[in-house]
């Protein structure tokens, strides 16, 4: 990290209060007891925002290849794919839980300021899906490759898979095994799918997910991380927004298309993570283990976060500085 750049951990009236060429806004909510990130920021020029604190590696990734010249579409597969490589990364890439059959399945999309989209599902054996949702978009008329079509795909087009044996992986799907039981639980461990929006210093925006899913689902479940609209949602207009969490919840809420259509309505982002957490909540009579976080940039470069529980956090990258932000949350784990 270089010297000039300061890692900060702290909500965001205190990143915008600290960080140069940010304005802070709505600043009369700092002391919202639901948590130090109920507000929204404001970057100027060209920023990337990346759900949980692995989004500060990925973060640097996507901003060096910003700094180098690169698209924001590059910097968004790019940054996801720091993590994917990671193999001692828990929830993303190859290293990722297994479902209870024992498989580590992927799931991944990507979309650029033009509305253009790729994704792939439920597919095993590559370490970058995010890349191969990338060429999905760019090489064929679709938006979507699942499963075996996906793999075959896939190696048709240059991606070639690999086997990866990861013991601690294994063991705790023998672990898992002993009981057997699919219980989605609250993340409190500050690791989780990787979703990132970016925007260059043009105003161009795009964003990626990534993710090995719920641990231990059913084999074959596919969840919101790839499935544009609900994981990932851009809009050139207006900006873009990304969810981590229970996926189930965001699919069934659109959660991420929801986010950008309140900000296209003028909602500030973070009011706009906390209506779509409490449309979630709303119809979700027992709340208990299910954490959702959204994550949204509007294209005036205002951002904000918002969660169902407290632990949710993630990385704001811009200028020189980077930091790690914990969300604002509706509800506190017991
Ligand atoms: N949203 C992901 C899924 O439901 C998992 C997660 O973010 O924890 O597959």
């Amino acid at each position: 990290m270089s010297d000039r750049r300061k890692f900060i951990k702290l909500g965001v009236a205190g990143t915008a209060a600290l960080v140069t060429g940010c304005v802070g806004k709505n600043e009369e909510a700092a002391g919202d007891p639901k948590g130090a990130g109920g507000t929204s920021a404001q970057a100027k020029g060209a920023i990337v925002l990346s759900t949980w604190d692995h989004g500060m590696p990925a973060n640097a990734k996507a901003w060096s290849v910003l700094q180098g010249g690169g698209s924001v579409l590059d910097a968004v597969e790019q940054g996801v794919g720091v993590i994917e490589s990671d193999f001692s990364n828990r929830s993303v890439g190859l290293g990722g839980m297994p479902d209870r059959d024992g498989h580590v399945t992927l799931d991944a999309c990507i979309q650029d300021h033009e509305g253009r989209a790729g994704a792939v599902a439920f597919v095993q054996r590559f370490e970058h899906p995010i890349s191969i949702a990338r060429a999905v978009m760019e090489r064929t008329p679709h938006v979507m490759l699942v499963g075996a079509g996906a793999e075959r795909w896939a190696q048709e087009n240059g991606f070639s898979p690999r086997d990866v044996d990861i013991p601690e992986v294994r063991k705790a799907w023998t672990e898992w095994l002993k009981k057997g039981e699919y219980v989605p639980v609250a993340n409190v461990e500050n690791h989780d799918t990787i979703g990132m929006v970016a925007m260059d210093a043009q105003g161009r925006l795009a964003g990626s997910c990534t993710t090995s899913g719920m641990a231990f689902k059913v084999h074959g479940r596919v969840g919101d991380s790839p499935i544009i609209g609900a994981g990932l949602f851009v809009d050139g207009e207006v900006g873009a927004a990304c969810a981590t969490g229970v996926g189930e919840l965001v699919i069934r809420n659109a959660g991420s298309h929801t986010v950008v259509e309140l900000m296209r309505a003028g909602w500030d982002p973070t009011d706009a993570c906390r209506e779509a957490v409490q449309r979630i909540l709303r119809k979700l009579p027992d709340p208990s283990g299910m954490q959702v976080g959204f994550l949204a940039l509007r294209k005036d470069g205002s951002y904000g976060g918002w969660s169902v529980f407290n632990g949710f956090n993630y990385a704001v990258r811009f200028t020189e500085q980077e930091a790690l932000v914990d969300a604002g949350h509706e509800l506190k784990l017991p």
